[in-house]
């Protein structure tokens, strides 16, 4: 973006921005790290990068408060709050000129918790873009997700299963709904849940496993395990107890609230990503002359948001990279 600026990208001697500490928007960071002369972030997504095992130099930090501002050769760079993961920034430019351009990276909830400004330009996030993702309970679902957890906790102990970030989301959400039940985490998500909790996310109690509260912990068989998605060492970690655990997958998008693999493994749809509706708030509250579709994650969706915005909306709209797609 700009003369100066590759945001979630990399592009030689540029400044870097990372808007949140996912690997998607982290690509090629390292070469960042080595060329850039500075790298833009918020400070939680630092100390999360930092648990990753990317190690920004002190001399190449920038840290990014919500609402701070730094100048540039061209015009000045100001920084948004979103509602993503603990740490996410929106990158908002204004031009010498008084143009302004603002990239949101990944967000939800538009008014709430994703400020949003007027801006000539808006690059936005698609990954849910075309009008089929609307979701229905999505007033309520943090509500409906404690339900869930707290109906299978009367069953037994629980793992859930998400992306960082979302896990501390989710941790949060819980509290807040009354589940009192002790977590438990590995190494890694203990560790982002402190920095999530350094930066205001209310976590309560969580224990680091291996240590000698959590093995009493897991013993009387009453407690919530945060995982990584991915993380497959877990099941051995709280299976010698005797208990039978529930699973539960928390993913961005599912036709039902929650789907039943079987009796002890579940799905919940529970996302980081607006919906297509949150998508044309945003939009329709920005006021932009122009839209830019990131259709870096999800191509047809990105194609499809901005033919929306063209042709009901009557916004000029265009998605890059132009992908071509496989049917
Ligand atoms: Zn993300």
């Amino acid at each position: 973006m700009g003369k100066n600026l590759s945001i979630d990208g990399h592009e030689a001697r540029r400044i870097r921005v990372v808007t949140h500490a996912h690997s998607d928007h982290m690509i090629d960071v390292e070469k960042s790290i080595k060329s850039s002369p500075k790298i833009i972030a918020h400070p939680a997504t630092f100390e999360i990068m930092s648990i990753l095992g990317i190690d920004v130099p002190g001399n190449k930090i920038y840290r990014a408060e919500y609402g701070g501002e730094i100048r540039l050769e061209d015009g000045t760079l100001k920084f948004l709050r979103s509602k993503h993961i603990v740490g996410s920034i929106q990158v908002y430019f204004v031009s010498e000129t008084g143009f302004t351009a603002v990239y949101t990276g990944d967000f939800k909830d538009p008014i709430s918790g994703t400020e949003i400004r007027e801006s000539d330009i808006v690059v936005t996030e698609a990954t849910y873009g075309s009008p089929e993702y609307v979701r229905p309970y999505k007033d309520i679902i943090d509500e409906l997700l404690a339900d869930f957890v707290s109906e299978l906790l009367s069953r037994g102990p629980l793992i859930i299963k998400a992306y960082y970030g979302k896990q501390q989301e989710v941790m949060e959400i819980l509290r807040r709904y009354g589940i009192a039940a002790p977590y438990i985490a590995g190494n890694k998500v203990y560790r982002i849940s402190k920095v999530a909790e350094k930066y205001g996310v209310k976590i309560g109690d969580l224990f680091l496993e291996g240590t000698r509260e959590a093995e009493e912990i897991i013993k009387q068989g009453w407690y919530i395990y945060f995982t990584h998605t991915s993380s497959k060492k877990l099941d051995n970690i709280v299976s010698n107890n005797g208990y039978k655990h529930i699973v539960v997958y928390l993913s961005g998008w599912e036709k039902e609230l929650y789907r039943m693999v079987d009796r002890n493994t579940y799905i919940f749809s529970y996302s980081g990503h607006s919906d297509f509706e949150d998508l044309v708030t945003y939009i329709d509250r920005a006021r932009p002359k122009y839209v830019i579709v990131d259709a870096y994650r999800s191509g047809e969706n990105a194609r499809k948001f901005a033919k929306y915005l063209e042709e009901r909306l009557n916004i000029n709209a265009s998605y890059k990279p132009e992908i071509s797609i496989c049917y």
